[in-house]
């Protein structure tokens, strides 16, 4: 189990949040997802996320350490997926106006984000679990702004009944390295990469409110 401790009004809080699969009945469609039905408009999604507190690395944390444990031995692996996970890492830090950026490290005690790939799907209530990113964040209750200490990310290597496409595991990893960065909560727009499912509707690529909600936790302003 995971503790929490207590200090004073900061919460260590672990903090879980994972990228499903929702499969059809017959399993060959991937993300059958409904209509959106909370499409805004607006420019980001802060207001999706910010009952759940709204979290980003402090400064002094830069360049991130990231640890990728090796997939050798893990049933399903491809180098490919490292290759995928490293241009995530990339993206999400260049459209982060200089507030993110990152480094590999081959220490897995010196990591902030800790990365590792396993075949062992696990079953949610809205399907299969692509992903999933543990946060560890003080949070101020007062301020309802968490300073994140560290990630963990597992990512999972092929779908019970079948491989994954490449298409499908950049979505999810950008995703994944979306809550890892601070996203900590899900946008309600099938469109953005942060919605909770792998959608059809999403592009290879980080929408103008992923990017956008991304940038408002590293405003000044708004922390
Ligand atoms: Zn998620």
């Amino acid at each position: 189990m995971i503790k929490i401790t207590l200090l004073s009004r900061q919460v260590l809080l672990p903090l879980f949040f994972m990228l499903t699969f929702t499969l059809s009945s017959t399993s060959t469609a991937l993300a059958v997802v409904s209509e959106s039905k909370n499409d805004s408009g607006a420019d980001n999604y802060i207001s999706d996320i910010e009952a759940d507190g709204l979290y980003s690395w402090g400064q002094n944390k830069l360049p991130l350490k990231v640890y990728f444990q090796p997939g050798n031995n893990v049933p399903a692996y491809r180098t490919k997926f490292k290759e995928i996970l490293i241009s995530c890492f990339d993206e999400w830090s260049q459209v982060s106006n200089g507030q993110l950026d990152w480094t590999e490290v081959t220490d897995p005690q010196a990591a902030d984000i800790l990365v590792s790939w396993s075949d062992q799907a696990v079953e949610a209530s809205q399907g299969t679990e692509a992903g999933k990113t543990r946060t560890y964040a003080h949070y101020n209750q007062q301020t309802n702004h968490g300073k994140i200490d560290r990630a963990e990310m597992r990512l999972l290597t092929r779908l019970p009944e079948r491989e994954f496409s490449e298409s499908e595991v950049k979505k999810a990893y950008l995703h994944e390295v979306g809550h890892a960065f601070g996203i900590v909560g899900h946008s309600t727009n099938p469109n953005d990469i942060m919605y909770f499912a792998v959608s059809k509707k999403q592009g290879l690529e980080l929408t103008q409110r992923d990017k956008a909600t991304l940038n408002y936790l590293y405003t000044p302003a708004a922390i």
